[in-house]
């Protein structure tokens, strides 16, 4: 491997996405050899004493970052946040009942269409009317409901949920784009859920932190791989976990800890997204895409109020070694996906593109 290094990536991809250098390093050198055994970790057994080491503290990492409570149980399964859409409504609704959804986005209106598979589905609100532009805000969830399910970052339309529904039934959130990146209070959630790819770890581990009371309690007969109260308790060894993912996780999640953990996560976040958005509408050059009051502080979303200058700009921030930053290919325009592991730097960098050439071309 070179050690000159080129222009830096300042990476903004969406996800998978920018991880923590010290992470890839470590991740790198225990694809060789782990921890001096003479194996990498992905070929050794998951019943190995180093394997259900790495993920004991995986699972033990999870509910210490986000303060847990102490009998809640964390799994790790394939299949992304998109087999969570079809394993929640299988295991949280029961036979003859319903449930209740918000619809906010692109990955919410996947998770509607997967409960509707399972039964019947009541989508409570919605932000479809402006595009997915806004959170829906004092909507009521019917207490006849199973769970109620919603998405408190949407990574594809740049929305984000600044404070949690209160909800008399079970509360069940995707958070694959922004776990990790505020304190949330656990014990309100029957089940949080993400893929990993966005702020914990590489793709292939979906991440499920569940509370044990609300399991097995349906009566619906389920194949053992998609029951997530057999997981819970054999411990997510029921089959073989995908165990590089749940490694990089697990030492992503160190990483998280050692530097500070949620609330310094949160800090930082607040402190990048804020440079940003104040760019973004300081120079008439730009408009962010979504309702001030509801802007993800993972993914914020922009335009340019003259589209002929896009081809211009682009080569600009790729010059800058800025990446990743066109918008979904569903919405157009930009996307600045600011995970926990985007050092502030690569934001003033954008930033400072941004101004030159607003300044030039204004
Ligand atoms: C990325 C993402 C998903 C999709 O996850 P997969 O692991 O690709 O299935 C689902 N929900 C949200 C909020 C996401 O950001």
């Amino acid at each position: 491997m070179s050690t000159t290094t080129q222009v830096k990536i300042h990476n903004f991809s969406a996800g998978p996405c920018i991880l923590p250098q010290e992470v890839l390093r470590k991740a790198a050198e225990s694809m060789i050899d782990y921890d001096g055994t003479g194996l990498s970790i992905i070929e050794m057994s998951h019943r190995s004493k180093p394997f259900e080491a790495v993920m004991a503290k995986a699972q033990s990492l999870v509910k210490e970052l986000l303060g847990a409570p102490d009998n809640y149980q964390v799994v790790f399964l394939g299949g992304g946040a998109s087999l969570g859409f079809h394993i929640v409504p299988l295991n949280y609704m029961k036979p003859g009942g319903k449930a209740a959804y918000a619809n906010t986005g692109e990955w919410a209106g996947r998770a509607v269409k997967e409960s509707k598979l399972v039964g019947e589905t009541v989508v409570v609100a919605s932000s479809e009317d402006k595009n997915f532009n806004y959170i829906p805000k004092g909507f009521d969830i019917p207490a006849d409901a199973d769970y109620f399910h919603f998405t408190s970052n949407n990574t594809i339309f740049g929305t984000q949920f600044k404070q949690f529904p209160k909800s008399a039934v079970p509360l069940i959130c995707d958070m694959s784009s922004d776990i990790f990146s505020r304190p949330v209070n656990v014990a309100d959630f029957a089940l949080i859920y993400g893929g990993a790819q966005k702020n914990m770890g590489p793709a292939g581990a979906t991440v499920y932190l569940m509370d044990p009371d609300q399991l097995g309690k349906t009566g619906r007969k389920l194949s053992p791989v998609l029951d997530l109260k057999n997981h819970a308790s054999k411990d997510s060894m029921y089959n073989t976990p995908p165990v590089y993912a749940v490694y990089v996780s697990m030492l992503t999640m160190q990483w998280m800890k050692d530097q500070g953990g949620v609330v310094e996560m949160e800090r930082r976040n607040a402190a990048k997204s804020k440079l940003l958005y104040d760019t973004i509408d300081r120079l008439p050059m730009f408009k962010g895409t979504t309702a001030i009051e509801d802007r993800s502080v993972m993914n914020p979303t922009f335009v340019m109020t003259d589209a002929a200058m896009e081809a211009a700009f682009d080569a600009q921030w790729k010059a800058a070694g800025v990446s990743g930053i066109r918008g979904h290919r569903s919405v157009g325009g930009y996307r600045a996906s600011m995970y926990n592991a985007l050092p502030i730097e690569s934001v003033q960098v954008l930033v400072d593109v941004m101004e030159d050439f607003a300044k030039k071309n204004g």
